[in-house]
């Protein structure tokens, strides 16, 4: 497949974080060309922002099933009688509805990759791969049975999974015990050994609440964040979601063990979590900072420029600072920290892998003094006209060129009917 995309202002997030003016042209997989280009191309766009794809590191796919259902009510109470009981009567064939209803979304917000965590996760992959995705589906580990199968299978299971997929380019395999508060010490080991055997990343929540930190503080002695240290759960290879209710020193522990922080705002600001993640702190610390959704129970939206709106406003307005959390910082979040810890190209450049997505510079982009200024605080996700993953052109004028988008609506609203009539 060919590309080009004519006349049109390009976001690079290169090492100088360059704004260039020109062409961009992509054949096959790869960003072949940057400037005035002048060749035949399958397909052919111009006058577009053009910028990487965002990559969304912590979320539940098929959790878009539960969008608005059991909204404003405390955290405890909305998992105990709303999303546990709904959750135990999913089916794979749900979870497929749910799971493409996620994608969609997503492609169609501008972001070509994620981290997922959930259960029926071969599914999930395979659905991963049919729309083009880049994913890393995660394989939840917890100590009760899950909807899918028995506790004790977990593991083994797992395993499989990551032989199943180690070698695949789009969809990769990670290990995710869910947290400290749902699985024992033995659990969090055996899940760190298996990672690390196959060499795989390992995704986890970690201090969301502060509930969850006396309940671990109690229950083991440690914070949740030594817990997983304790465990062999502290990594480079390590995706931490949330860290809201982290210490100056937990700070630190995490620079110094090249974790990367998943900081997932609106989830955190719905659920009223409280804590904020402290982003100056981690940034100064040299800390891994990306950004995800969470899933869309939680959100109730899986817009990744939302996102990063929310995630630059928050710590602003927290710390009473206008200047912490600038726009640059927070398109980094989304972009280039994500694409380095998971070894994903995420800037324009020459040789580099094409995840690549096309803004249309509507009413809310004008006039244009600042790109990335735009980029965080005025776009949406409904400005993303295009979207090219690994070179495919998946979406083209908010077209899906291989799927049939108002299909997965109503398969995902039928999903939504069955599992309210269980
Ligand atoms: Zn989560």
């Amino acid at each position: 497949m060919s590309i080009l995309i004519k006349n049109s202002k390009i976001v690079t997030q290169n090492e100088e974080r360059k704004i260039l003016e020109g062409d961009l042209y992509i054949e096959d997989d790869l960003i072949v060309e940057i400037g005035k280009v002048n060749v035949e191309a399958e397909f052919v766009l111009k006058n577009k922002i053009i910028m990487p794809g965002l990559i969304n590191t912590h979320t539940h796919l098929p959790m878009t099933l539960m969008r608005g259902y059991g909204d404003d009510l405390p955290l405890e109470e909305w998992l105990t009688t709303k999303i546990w009981p709904i959750e135990r009567k999913l089916n794979e064939k749900m979870i497929k509805a749910g799971t493409r209803l996620a994608f969609i979304e997503m492609i169609s917000t501008g972001t070509t990759c994620c981290a997922d965590m959930y259960f029926f996760e071969d599914t999930i992959a395979e659905v991963a791969l049919e729309m083009g995705m880049r994913c890393f589906a995660g394989f939840s580990i917890i100590d009760f049975d899950t909807p899918e199968m028995k506790s004790e299978m977990l593991l083994p299971e797992c395993e499989k999974f990551i032989k199943k997929w180690k070698k695949n380019e789009m969809v990769k395999p990670v290990v995710a015990p869910h947290s400290t508060y749902s699985c024992s010490p033995e659990t969090l080991q055996k899940s760190s050994e298996l990672a690390k055997r196959y060499d795989v990343l390992l995704h986890t929540h970690c201090s969301e609440t502060r509930n969850e930190v006396y309940t671990v503080l109690k229950k083991y002695k440690s914070r949740p964040l030594e817990q997983l240290k304790k465990n062999g759960m502290l990594t480079e290879k390590t995706i931490l979601a949330h860290c809201g209710w982290i210490t100056k020193g937990e700070v630190m522990e995490i620079a110094k063990s090249g974790a990367c922080v998943s900081h997932n705002p609106v989830s955190n600001m719905k659920l009223a979590t409280g804590g904020y993640t402290p982003l100056p702190e981690l940034f100064n610390a040299g800390a891994v900072v990306t950004l995800g959704t969470d899933g869309a129970a939680s959100n109730n939206k899986l817009d990744m420029f939302e996102t990063m709106k929310f995630a630059a406003l928050i710590h602003k307005h927290h710390r009473w600072d206008a200047s912490i959390v600038n726009a640059q910082q927070t398109l980094d979040m989304a972009t280039v920290n994500a694409g380095k810890f998971f070894g994903v190209n995420a800037s324009i450049e020459e040789g580099k892998k094409a995840d690549v997505i096309c803004l249309e510079i509507e009413p809310n982009l004008i006039p244009i003094h600042n790109i990335v200024s735009h980029i965080v605080y005025s776009a949406s996700g409904f400005n993303v006209s295009d979207v090219i993953i690994n070179g495919k052109m998946i979406m083209r004028g908010r077209e899906f060129i291989y799927v049939d988008k108002n299909k997965i609506m109503e398969e995902a609203e039928k999903a939504k009917e069955e599992l309210l009539s269980k």
